[in-house]
């Protein structure tokens, strides 16, 4: 078994611009917040100040329910620095909600995760204050 909690992901800290302050302020009281365009309702990823789909500059933000599938994934098992001797899961995970987020499953054998599974939320603390989601088996 190849096991991510044998040593810990590393948590970079994200860098936070004012597109994405809103996301990231959420993420530090363990709530995945969304954007979603109030004209044309897509819900928009990643966070920009415009709707991607009809240019308005009218967007909201909504909590999202943490729940998703993997779309795809690949396991590195070659990382350098911090993610030495480390074998981890990169991920597409397909959100409940729409949009396909860039991401890792965390907390499961490496070689049992698998395209389809649903999964859920986690929260990991960063240095600056911010925690970055990542997703767990559901
Ligand atoms: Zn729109």
């Amino acid at each position: 078994m190849t096991d991510t909690a044998a040593k810990t992901l590393p948590a970079p800290p994200p860098q936070i611009n004012v597109e994405t302050k809103t996301f990231w302020d959420a993420t530090a009281e363990g709530k995945l917040m969304l954007p979603r365009c109030n004209a044309c309702q897509v819900v928009i990823w990643y966070p920009r100040l415009f709707c991607p789909e009809c240019g308005s500059t009218d967007i909201g933000w909504f909590e999202a329910s943490g729940k998703g599938t993997v779309y795809s994934y690949t396991i590195n098992r070659r990382g350098q620095g911090d993610y030495r001797d480390l074998a981890y899961v990169v991920a597409y995970v397909e959100l409940e909600e729409g949009p396909r987020v860039l991401t890792n499953i965390v907390d499961c054998d490496v070689d049992q995760v698998s395209v389809g599974q649903a999964v859920q939320v986690v929260f990991h603390p960063t240095s600056n204050g911010a925690a970055l989601p990542r997703f767990r088996p559901a």
